[in-house]
């Protein structure tokens, strides 16, 4: 097997645990090494550190699969890893059939989303090795999992770095329009060919009970709403009213038709409308809320725009803060990875001496463990999500 081998100290980053090589990394590669085939990784003295997929046209050249020298990437390597992946999510969720299956770096198959719903999976390539490998992944995954239908939400920008276009669409069985799933005894209808991400935003699924226990009777803003999971968990924690608001118009009529489903039409207003100005127009007008929710996108994509993404969490978590009554709580969100968990309590003590609040932190959480952290990757853990308490 072609072997792409390293400079000298840049095995570095790999023996710490990631499972990236870059471009900068690599010092020599065998002839006969071809774009999304298996390769060997070796250092500069030819030894072997692991085998992974290769794209020379990515400045993430290497994405190592495994480390193990007798450890062939076929069929049983595809099966041991969905199997392991299987049994943790068993161990946390157990029953459960909606989550995420596989989480790229987080199990071991950078590249690689899966998502279930039920009796529906959705996947998400991300690169040109995982897409080379889909036949051996979808067999795998029809084998042990038999599921109804496979979805592809491989929409993502990222894959242009990768030389592949976007891909979406039906690959195998067939997908309802609508699926409909339960989470916690209230009923979402995910939309695979519709909805943002890859169905429903699961890795809220943990922070969303956070609300339950401030809830009775409390009137909540669920600002970024998306399809209305955190407004929906607050009336079932008894909120006596909820207002949502996104950007999206798709996904306002899904939340709305969320609250219908679950008994709730009555309680809830959603606006399709920009949350910084609803939250600037509320505040001004001097409403107040018992509870306000914060998940915005991610506000940053790089390195080089933390500055502007900082200013943009100040300005809606000071708002927020402003907007709260007394003992009013602020469940808030970041999912910027280049926005570190240090840089969001920095904005949020900021926003809170703004506002000339008093705070206790409830909780800091991260993403729901079936996005698992891979702690030689940094880059798997990205989502912040802090609970505080107004006096
Ligand atoms: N809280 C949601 C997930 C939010 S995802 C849940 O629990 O499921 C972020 C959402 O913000 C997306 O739905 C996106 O449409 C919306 N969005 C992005 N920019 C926005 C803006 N400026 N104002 C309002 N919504 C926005």
């Amino acid at each position: 097997m072609a072997a792409v081998v390293l400079g000298k100290g840049r095995d570095r980053r790999i023996k710490a645990g990631h499972l990236w090589i870059y471009a900068s990394d690599i010092a020599s590669v065998d002839e006969g090494a071809a774009a999304g085939a298996i390769v060997e990784v070796r250092d500069f003295r030819r030894r072997l550190l692991g085998r992974g997929t290769y794209n020379p046209a990515s400045t993430i050249t290497v994405r190592l699969l495994t480390r193990q020298a007798d450890e062939p990437i076929d069929r049983g390597f595809f099966e041991r890893r969905l199997d392991d992946a299987l049994a943790y999510r068993a161990r946390l969720f157990p029953g459960e059939t909606t989550l995420r299956l596989i989480y790229s770096e987080g199990d071991g198959l950078p590249g690689l989303v899966v998502d279930r719903y039920g009796n529906h999976l959705c996947v998400q390539i991300g690169t040109l090795g995982m897409d080379q490998l889909r036949p051996l992944i979808l067999s795998v995954l029809q084998d042990r999992l038999q599921p109804l239908g496979i979805y592809e939400r491989s929409d993502l920008s990222s894959r242009a770095h990768e030389g592949l276009p976007p891909a979406e669409g039906i690959l195998m069985g067939s997908v309802p329009e609508e699926i409909g799933v339960n989470l916690d005894g209230l009923e979402f209808r995910v939309r695979l060919a519709h909805g943002q991400k890859t169905g429903l935003y699961l890795d809220q699924r943990l922070n969303r009970r956070e609300i339950l226990p401030f809830s009775s009777g409390k009137r909540v803003l669920d600002a970024f709403c998306n399809t209305g999971g955190f407004g929906l968990y607050a009336l079932k924690g008894g909120a006596s009213f909820v207002l949502g608001v996104d950007l999206s118009e798709a996904c306002v009529v899904q939340a709305r038709a969320h609250a219908e489903l679950n008994g709730y039409a009555e309680q809830t207003e959603y606006r399709l409308e920009n949350a910084f100005d609803l939250l600037h127009a509320l505040d001004r007008r001097g409403e107040k809320f018992d509870l306000v929710v914060l998940d915005p996108p991610a506000f940053t994509k790089s390195a080089r725009s933390v500055a502007q993404a900082w200013r943009g969490y100040k300005e809606i978590n000071l708002r927020a803060l402003r907007l709260l009554s007394s003992g009013g709580i602020l469940l808030t969100s970041s999912c910027s990875f280049h926005l570190s968990a240090e840089d969001f309590v920095a904005i949020l003590r900021e926003a809170t001496v703004d506002s000339e609040r008093s705070v206790r932190w409830v909780g800091l959480h991260g993403q729901s463990p079936d996005h698992p952290i891979n702690p030689g990757v940094p880059e798997t853990r990205y989502l912040k999500f802090a609970v505080l308490h107004v006096s």
